[in-house]
C-alpha cells in the first residue's frame, strides 16, 4: 500500500471514529433528556421504578418509596410561568438537600416529586425525613421568605411491608396522601388501616353524593346557643349533622372533609345556608327580633365566584338584615387564598354581616397581620379553652389574644367550655360570648326554641 492511501485510510478511520463519538454523544443527550426533568433536573419517574424494580427482584432491601405534592396554594401560582419554574427548581434543591443525592425523582406530575430512602430499618428514619421535608418546603414558601405560603402533603408506603411490587407501593403512597391529606391526622405513613379509611371514604362519598340527590335526605341541622356573660342565649352556631344510611351518624369532621375535597360542600353549604336563615327568620319573629345564627364556610365555598351573590340572595329572599347571619372561617381559609377570600368578605361585611375567624390560635396567622383582615370577633379555639385556665400557658395564650383584640376593637368569643371554672375565668379575662357544653350541647331547632323560652 502507497503511502498516501495509508493517510488516507487512517484519515477515514479518524473521521469514523469522531463521528461515531459525537453520535453516542447525541444519543446520551437525547436520552439525559429523556431521563431527566427539564425543569428541576431531576431524574425521573422511570428511572426510579427500574431502580425499585431490580431492588425488589434481589428481595433483600427494605425501602420506602413516598409522594410530595405541593399543596393547593402551589396551584394558585400557575399565572407566572417563569416564577413557577424557579420556585420548582429551588424546591427541588432544597428536599435534595434533606434527602441526600440520588434519592429525590420527579413525578410525572410537575407539582409532585418522588422520595426513596434506602435500607430503612425503622419507621423513626422516616419519620424525621418527612419531618424535614415538611418543614424545608414550608419554611421555605411561607412569608416573610416569599410571598406566597405553601406547604406539601406526603405519603409513604415501605416495601415488603406494605406491597409486593412497584404498582402498589405507588398505589399505597397515594392513598396514604389522599387519605392523610382528607382527614388531616397529621401522618403520611399507609397501613391497612388507612387503606379500610380510604375504601370507606369512597363508599361514604357516593352515600353522600345520593343523600343530597335524594333532596339532602340524612341531612339536618343542630343549633348550639351563644351565650353573654350572663348566660342569656344571644344566638347561635349552626352545625350540620347527617345520618347515612347504612352507616349511622357520621361526625361533621369527617364528612365535611370529604364534601371539601369531592365538590359537594357547595351543595350543602347552600343547604344549610337556607335552612338556618328560615329558621332565623321564625325566631326573630317569635323570640328575639335580635337574634343571630353563626355559619362555618369552607375555603371551597368562599372561593366560589358566586359565593356573594349566593348569600346576598338568599338573605333578601328571607328578608333578613346582615345582622342575623355571622360567618366562621378559619384562619387557614384566610391565608391559603387571601385575596380572593378576603375580597368575598369585605363584601360580607358591607352587607353588615360579621366575620368570625374560628378555631382562633391554634393556626399560623400572624397577630400582626389580623387588623388588616376582615373579621370582627376572634373565636379561641377549644384547643385553647381546654386546659384554660389550669395551665399558665393556657392564661397567657388567652391573655393575649383579649389584648390584641381589644386594641383591633374585635369581639370575643370562648367555645368548648365544659366547666364553671373556665367560664368565670374568661369573664373575668372580659371574653364578651361564650359556648360550650356548660350552657347547651347542640341542639333541635325545637328544643333551641324552649330552652330560649325557658331562660328569657
Ligand atoms: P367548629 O366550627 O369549631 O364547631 C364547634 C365544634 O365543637 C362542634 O362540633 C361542637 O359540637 C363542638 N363543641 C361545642 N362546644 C363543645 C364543648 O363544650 N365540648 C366539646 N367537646 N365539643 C364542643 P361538631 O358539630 O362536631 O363540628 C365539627 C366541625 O365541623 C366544626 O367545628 C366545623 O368546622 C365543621 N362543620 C360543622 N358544620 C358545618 C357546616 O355546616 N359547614 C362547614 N363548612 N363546616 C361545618
Ligand atoms: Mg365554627
Ligand atoms: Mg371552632
Amino acid at each position: 500500500m502507497s503511502r498516501d492511501s495509508d493517510n488516507e485510510c487512517r484519515r477515514l478511520l479518524e473521521m469514523t471514529r469522531s463521528e461515531l463519538a459525537r453520535e453516542r454523544d447525541r444519543a446520551d443527550q437525547l436520552q439525559s433528556l429523556i431521563d431527566h426533568d427539564s425543569e428541576t433536573g431531576l431524574l425521573r419517574h422511570h428511572i426510579l421504578v427500574r431502580r425499585l424494580n431490580r431492588l425488589i427482584h434481589e428481595k433483600r432491601a427494605r425501602f420506602a418509596f413516598g409522594i410530595i405534592r405541593l399543596d393547593r396554594n402551589y396551584q394558585r401560582i400557575r399565572h407566572s410561568r417563569d416564577r413557577l419554574k424557579v420556585l420548582l427548581y429551588v424546591t427541588a434543591e432544597r428536599i435534595k438537600r434533606v434527602l441526600g443525592p440520588g434519592n429525590l425523582y420527579q413525578s410525572d406530575r410537575s407539582d409532585e416529586f418522588l422520595f426513596f430512602l434506602p435500607d430503612i430499618s425503622g419507621e423513626d428514619e422516616i419519620d424525621a425525613a418527612v419531618t424535614d421535608i415538611m418543614d424545608t418546603v414550608r419554611e421555605f414558601h411561607n412569608p416573610p421568605a416569599s410571598d406566597i405560603s405553601f406547604g406539601c402533603n406526603i405519603g409513604v408506603a415501605i416495601f415488603p411491608d406494605h406491597a409486593e411490587s412497584v404498582k402498589e407501593l405507588e398505589e399505597n403512597a397515594e392513598i396514604a396522601l389522599g387519605v392523610h391529606e382528607e382527614v388531616r391526622w397529621g401522618g403520611f405513613l399507609y397501613s391497612p388501616e388507612i387503606g379500610a379509611t380510604y375504601h370507606e371514604n369512597n363508599t361514604l362519598e357516593s352515600v353522600l353524593r345520593n343523600g343530597i340527590l335524594d333532596g339532602f335526605s340524612g341531612f339536618h341541622v343542630a343549633y348550639q346557643p351563644l351565650v353573654d356573660v350572663n348566660g342569656a342565649i344571644l344566638g347561635c352556631e349552626a352545625l350540620m349533622r347527617w345520618d347515612a344510611p347504612g352507616h349511622g351518624s357520621i361526625s361533621p369532621t369527617r364528612f365535611i372533609p370529604l364534601a371539601e375535597q369531592s365538590g359537594p360542600i357547595v351543595y350543602l353549604g347552600k343547604w344549610i345556608l337556607y335552612q338556618v336563615l328560615g329558621q332565623v327568620k321564625i325566631w326573630r319573629e317569635q323570640l328575639s327580633e335580635t337574634l343571630f345564627a353563626s355559619l362555618n364556610m369552607s375555603l371551597v365555598q368562599l372561593e366560589q365566584p358566586d359565593c356573594v351573590e349566593m348569600i346576598t340572595v338568599a338573605m333578601n329572599s328571607h328578608k333578613l338584615p346582615g345582622d342575623a347571619l355571622q360567618l366562621e372561617v378559619t384562619e387557614s381559609a384566610l391565608m391559603e387564598n387571601p385575596e380572593a377570600v378576603r375580597k368575598n368578605l369585605q363584601a360580607f361585611q358591607k352587607m353588615g354581616i360579621r366575620i368570625m375567624l374560628d378555631d382562633f390560635g391554634t393556626g399560623y396567622s400572624s397577630l400582626a397581620m389580623l387588623n388588616t383582615l376582615p373579621v370582627n370577633t376572634l373565636k379561641i379555639a377549644k384547643e385553647i379553652i381546654d386546659d384554660f385556665p389550669g395551665d399558665p400557658r393556657s392564661v397567657e395564650i388567652v391573655r393575649a389574644i383579649m389584648s390584641i383584640s381589644e386594641s383591633f376593637g374585635f369581639t370575643t368569643l370562648a367555645e368548648g367550655i365544659e366547666k364553671e371554672e373556665q367560664y368565670r375565668s374568661l369573664v373575668q379575662e372580659g371574653c364578651h360570648i361564650l359556648q360550650g357544653f356548660l350552657f347547651s350541647i347542640p341542639l333541635s331547632a325545637k328544643e333551641f326554641q324552649a330552652l330560649f323560652r325557658a331562660t328569657h
